[in-house]
């Protein structure tokens, strides 16, 4: 179990949780964020995540490698993907986005295509200030509490940051919903104190991006946000604290703590009793 908070010499809550992915598992669900705030469940290591976690590291390096003066072959990513694949591979517990006999050559094609459209993409370059560059910053403070907000970055340049997502499919298409809401970009953005952001998503049949523009207007909301999130944590109601059960996440796919939360209760459900 983690400590999520704690109280400093002065009787202030220090807030040290907070980062981009758990205010978005907050706004899914209280329960399932109670549970990874405080590490109620042991990680799951999932087939997706582990290609995602692969195919980062990858290009990592080959922007570690640029930013050196050397830029890295397709030839020697493949085999850093062999390299990590090796390591991660056999740590999957849950397969459910890809057939294991077919996903290492589709991490092969995921990398030809950021390879071939956004490392060696000449018209517009990519250059390297910084890759995975974490933070861990004081986002708010009042006369009751003291907040960091933590994050790792994949790439900042100059006047852009970027975050590479390998999902099974391609959602530019919502680009309206990450303006609206999107925390990711609004976290990095004030973070580096550049407001352009940019997803470069590279997905089955190619690659897309989301380009996201932040301001003092996103970081106010997104302050208050975090305020509200901190006062419930505070109080700390009871267990289960809200059941956010109504969407797609909810599931035994996607949830790690479905077995002991909605699972357990699945038949009621679908009867209706
Ligand atoms: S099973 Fe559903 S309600 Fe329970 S923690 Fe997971 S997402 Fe929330």
């Amino acid at each position: 179990m983690k400590y999520p908070l704690h109280k400093d010499a002065d009787g202030r809550w220090v807030h040290t949780w907070v980062r981009q992915s758990s205010v978005k598992t907050a706004d899914m669900c209280l329960e399932r964020f109670r549970n990874d705030i405080f590490q109620l469940q042991p990680e799951v290591h999932t087939d997706a995540a582990t290609l995602g976690t692969v195919c980062h590291a990858v290009a990592e390096d080959a922007l570690l490698a640029r930013k050196a003066g050397r830029d890295e072959s397709f030839e020697g990513m493949l085999s850093a993907f062999d390299y990590y694949w090796d390591e991660h591979g056999k740590l999957i517990q849950k397969w459910g986005s890809y057939n294991p006999e077919k996903i290492v050559g589709i991490g092969y094609s995921r990398l030809q295509s950021w390879y071939e459209q956004i490392y060696t993409n000449t018209d517009r370059p990519i250059v390297p200030q910084d890759v995975e560059l974490d933070f861990n910053k004081l986002f708010l403070e009042d006369d009751e509490r003291i907040v960091y907000l933590r994050g790792t970055i994949d790439l900042v340049e100059e006047d852009c940051v970027w975050d590479w997502k390998f999902p099974t499919r391609d959602y530019a298409k919502s680009k309206w919903e990450y303006e609206r809401w999107d925390v990711q970009s609004i976290a990095y953005c004030w973070a580096t104190d550049i407001p352009n952001f940019r997803y470069g998503i590279t997905h089955p049949t190619g690659v897309s991006y989301i380009d996201l523009t932040r301001d003092k207007s996103h970081t106010d909301w997104l302050r208050e946000k975090v305020l509200a999130l901190c006062q419930y944590v505070e109080s700390s109601p009871s267990n289960p604290w809200l059941l956010g059960d109504n969407g797609w996440w909810c599931s035994e796919k996607w949830c790690s703590n479905w077995a002991q939360c909605k699972g357990a209760t699945e038949e009621v459900v679908i009867n209706g009793i």
